[in-house]
């Protein structure tokens, strides 16, 4: 991928050398995410009991020594999710735009 790109990934930094890490040379994704070992839910859909087995919590507080400085770190991680529906959004920038036959 081109490094000019609009950077989308956030990047943590070592907080003693400024050295620049993307999530994922940190954080395991199934870590970060968890995966529950049971999920019980109403009829309705909502949860009503979880469980994750020790090893499979979500971990949100990592660990990590610098690779550059060799000085460890604490990164932790707040991750948020947003659900929506999949109608199209309005989108006004075709708006202008006429089909010719
Ligand atoms: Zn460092």
């Amino acid at each position: 991928m081109c490094s000019n790109t609009v950077r989308k990934t956030p990047v943590i930094k070592c907080p003693h050398c400024q050295a620049q890490y993307l999530p994922g040379e940190i954080y395991m994704p199934s870590s970060l995410i968890g995966q529950p070992e049971e999920v019980v839910k109403d009829g309705f859909g909502k949860i009503i009991y979880e469980d994750y087995s020790e090893l499979k919590a979500p971990e949100m507080i990592e660990h990590f020594i610098c690779e550059y400085c060799d000085k460890p770190f604490v990164i932790e991680a707040s991750v948020s999710y947003k659900s929506m529906t999949e109608e199209p959004e309005k989108d006004f920038s075709t708006q202008y735009v006429s089909l010719l036959d």
